[in-house]
């Protein structure tokens, strides 16, 4: 075994043996896997995206509009093509079928768009990549789904301000890389990095495995382009390390899930490269030791770059998938832990070091830290391979609900009572280091019982996640499943300050109807009297988008 230490062996049979085998088993397995993305999407595919049907397809005039706004090539209508932009990769939420899908290519082209939308009172639906997990890229009957992944161009990157200017297509992976060959870091890294884009990163300020250390998307944006209602283009932010000038728009567009405008072009913080990883994987006999750890790891000051958690449930499927066990042979442990510190050589190993000490004295039955950056790899490998495990036994549904991290263990405590409540398998992966917990559903989608029963349990997480003083979403947003959760989280008032917002900038409705807020929700105060300007739109609407509330469906006209 390369550079590595082994310690705190209370009695585990764990084996350097056990664990390469463990971890050629998982590259294996990868090299076999289709992407979870791929298979979603077949599964998807096949089961819910009919060719639907748009009647009389968009009206005459928005078509000729949005032709001469961005070319013949950049609109499609055809709805066995327009189809495949009609959902992300969330299986609950509803959706729609889109009249046309557009495809601009710089900012001119958005805000003709736009202005073509908004004189034919047709909403419009933002999308990058499609790999939400909320619906809030959804079609919605009669609008126009405007996907940016054509606006992928990396702009700038100055290393004398360490900054990027990007277009919101530009896909993450690819910007790290980009940086990285420039001896910088771009630390937002959602597990779906290799082909999500950066403005659909921004628009659910998205987090993933290294935010404990460096922070969400919010942390790392410096300003931004956006295309209003009206098809003005507000520019926000700076490019200055400091600057507080006025309210900080930057952060309001940030994570307001496409329901504010159109980000066309990011302004995005960069980081020194970090020092190659130090790694310690830890297994636990209950849930209960691997939190007292992460408790134990917070309390000592550490600052992990990553600390993620997999329950028995995971680890099993892993093991079952991959063809091998995780720490040897015998019963998988209750948890495991993986660490890294990316604080650069002698650092990152005594916080490595630190870490196992804080392990072991939580009771864990085997900690091990490695130097070995293949070794290290393949052990992230074995919590990415979590997904693509858990659907070899049924459809999964990912649930994001994050809570103070001295909570972690009563919610996985909560999600097996659960699991046993509803009848259905569900395994909890998730971000230790910030609390951010993704208990993940398996069922089987055919089965019309066990889909009710994966929507209760999916709910049930939610309200245990939040009765433990957590939120309903740390990373995926609201979109179109969670609108009841943000309310009850926010409350009336806070429900009104957004309603507030929502009809500053965008008094017409036009983006995104339907997701963050229900139509109900964004038309009536609950804490006074509505407000009078509130959009009625049905005089200008296609008779297809002003048809009551269907799942999926515009905001029909109410009374204010
Ligand atoms: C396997 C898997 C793993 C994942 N892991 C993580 C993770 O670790 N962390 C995490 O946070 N998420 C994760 N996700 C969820 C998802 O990848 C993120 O939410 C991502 O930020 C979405 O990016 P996208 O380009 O696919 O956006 P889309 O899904 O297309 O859109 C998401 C939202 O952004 C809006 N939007 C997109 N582009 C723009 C724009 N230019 N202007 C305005 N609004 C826009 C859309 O309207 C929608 O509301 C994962 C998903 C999958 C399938």
């Amino acid at each position: 075994m390369p550079a590595a230490t082994k310690a705190a062996q209370n009695g585990a049979a764990a084996t350097d043996a056990a664990l390469t085998q463990f971890t050629e088993s998982v590259a294996a397995a990868f090299s076999e896997t289709s992407t979870v993305a791929g298979d979603m999407n077949a599964a998807l595919g096949s089961a819910v995206l009919p060719v639907p049907d748009v009647g009389t397809g968009p009206p005459p005039a928005l078509l000729a509009a949005l032709r001469s706004a961005i070319g013949d090539e950049g609109v499609v209508v055809d709805p066995s093509v327009t189809a495949s932009y009609s959902r992300d990769m969330m299986p609950l939420a509803p959706s729609g079928s889109p009249v046309a899908v557009v495809f601009p290519t710089d900012t001119a082209q958005v805000a003709a768009v736009v202005r073509a939308c908004a004189s034919a009172g047709v909403p419009l639906v933002p999308r990058g990549a499609g790999s939400g997990l909320t619906g809030a890229a959804n079609a919605v009957d009669g609008a126009v789904t405007v996907v940016l992944t054509k606006m992928n161009r990396i702009l700038e990157i100055d290393e004398g301000n360490r900054l990027a200017v990007v277009q919101p297509g530009v896909v993450n992976l690819d910007f790290r890389t980009a940086v990285e060959s420039r001896g910088l870091f771009y630390a937002p890294d959602p597990s779906s990095y290799d082909w999500c884009t950066i403005g659909g990163n921004l628009s659910t300020n998205a987090g993933g495995l290294c935010c404990v250390k460096y922070g969400v998307t919010t942390d790392a944006v410096l300003g931004l382009e956006v295309v209003l209602g009206s098809g003005e283009v507000l520019r926000t932010g700076r490019r200055t390390v400091k600057g507080v000038a006025g309210y900080d728009l930057t952060r309001l567009i940030v994570g307001s899930e496409g329901t504010l405008g159109i980000i066309t072009e990011a302004t995005l913080a960069l980081r020194p490269k970090p020092a190659a990883p130090c790694t310690l994987v830890a297994a636990f006999a209950t849930t209960e030791a691997a939190c007292e750890a992460v408790s134990g790891a917070i309390r000592a000051g550490l600052v992990p770059s990553l600390l993620e958690i997999m329950d028995a449930t995971c680890i099993r499927a892993v093991q079952a998938h991959t063809g091998s066990s995780i720490l040897g042979d015998g019963e998988p442990p209750a948890a495991i832990l993986i660490g890294q510190s990316d604080a650069g050589a002698a650092i990152g190993r005594r916080e490595m070091e630190l870490l196992e000490r804080v392990c072991a004295s939580a009771g864990a039955v085997f900690a091990y830290v490695t130097e070995d950056l293949a070794e290290g790899r393949m052990l992230l490998q074995a919590r990415r391979a979590v997904l693509p495990s858990l659907q070899v036994l049924g459809t999964w549904l990912t649930d994001d609900v994050c809570v103070p991290r001295t909570a972690i263990a009563q919610l996985i405590s909560a999600c097996e009572r659960i699991a046993s409540d509803v009848g259905l398998t569900i395994g909890v992966v998730g971000h230790a280091g910030d609390g951010n917990m993704h208990p993940t559903i398996v069922y089987d989608a055919s089965d019309p019982a066990q889909l009710t029963s994966a929507r209760d349990a999916f709910g049930r997480i939610l309200d245990a996640g939040r009765a433990l003083g957590g939120t309903v979403t740390g990373e995926h947003g609201i979109g179109r499943v969670k609108q009841e959760f943000l309310r009850a989280e926010i409350g009336a008032i806070g429900m009104d300050v957004h309603r507030a917002i929502k009809r500053a900038l965008d008094p017409a409705g036009l983006f995104n109807p339907g997701s963050m807020f229900s139509a109900d929700q964004l038309q009536v105060s609950e804490i006074g009297p509505a407000s009078t300007s509130a959009p009625t739109r049905t005089s200008t609407r296609p008779p297809s988008i002003t048809s009551p509330a269907a799942p999926g469906s515009v905001p029909g006209n109410r009374s204010a």
